[in-house]
């Protein structure tokens, strides 16, 4: 029992002394997570929020193909899962869906839930977005004040606003090859764009800022924000490594930026 009693004050001592890199003392909010079909039987649910507790993660923009994995995320932690509407039934939806009624009609029917708050993450790229598919589900999200969660081109999210400049564009991957100076041309143009770095490292190699994307995150500190995208099963398992990654080039920002782009950025654009 003395023992105990003596090896506590030492544990407690080792628990404060462990390395600060490997702490998840930024927490973050995960605006790209997807928890489609196959991810189902692999990760329950509550093996997902365990895997939220190891990163850090407070919260997460949660998409999934078909929509069912989505639902079962939120009803199991509402307060933590933002749920957005991915257009997909099945992953044949992804090429073809920006020209298919009948996607139209299984977003409208689903929407009636209530609880979206945007609609994505979809591909489209530009010379896809004139149709009559992707003009009602712009209206939609402008009626319901839904944000478009786009896998998209530059062109496809100029695209976007021409068609109804109301809409509010969160880009995926910040167009996943567009550099810096180009995204913060378009945020500059669009106020109502904001943009997320899912599977992207050219913001730091060999974990250093790139002082290209250290000006992108000065001038624009209130519009851009993290993500990893489980887009297969096997990233769930790496998702805490990958915000560990995110948190090395995030610490070489003022503190307040880091906060920003880590998480307050996103709770401000979908609420608490
Ligand atoms: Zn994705």
């Amino acid at each position: 029992m003395l023992r105990r009693w003596l090896a506590l004050p030492f544990v407690l001592l080792l628990v404060s002394a462990a390395p600060a890199q490997s702490q998840p003392d930024l927490p973050i909010f995960d605006a790209h997570i997807h928890y489609s079909q196959p991810d189902w039987a692999v990760y329950p649910p509550e093996e997902i929020l365990k895997i939220f507790d190891r990163a850090g993660v407070r919260r997460a923009l949660v998409s999934s193909t078909p929509d069912d994995g989505t639902l079962r995320l939120y009803e199991k932690a509402p307060a933590r899962i933002v749920p957005e509407l991915r257009p997909y039934r099945t992953r044949g939806d992804m090429a073809s869906w920006h020209g298919d009624p009948a996607v139209l009609a299984y977003v409208e029917e689903r929407l009636k839930r209530g609880i979206y708050k945007g609609i994505g993450e979809f591909h489209l790229f530009g010379g896809q977005t004139n149709t009559p598919v992707i003009r009602r589900i712009a209206e939609l999200a402008v009626e319901k004040n839904l944000v478009l969660h786009a896998h998209s081109d530059e062109a496809a999210v100029e695209e976007l606003f021409a068609l109804n400049p109301k809409v509010k564009i969160l880009w995926a991957h910040a167009g996943m090859s567009s550099g810096p100076e180009a995204i913060a041309k378009l945020l500059d143009r669009y106020p109502n764009l904001w943009a997320e770095l899912a599977i992207r490292s050219d913001m730091a190699s060999g974990g250093k800022l790139d002082p290209a994307w250290r000006a992108l995150f000065l001038r624009h500190p209130d519009r851009i924000m993290v993500g990893t995208d489980t887009w297969v099963t096997s990233r769930w398992d790496a998702l805490p490594g990958y915000l560990d990654e995110m948190r090395v080039w995030l610490r070489q920002l003022p503190r307040e930026v880091a906060e920003k782009i880590a998480y307050r950025n996103a709770e401000r654009l979908f609420g608490p």
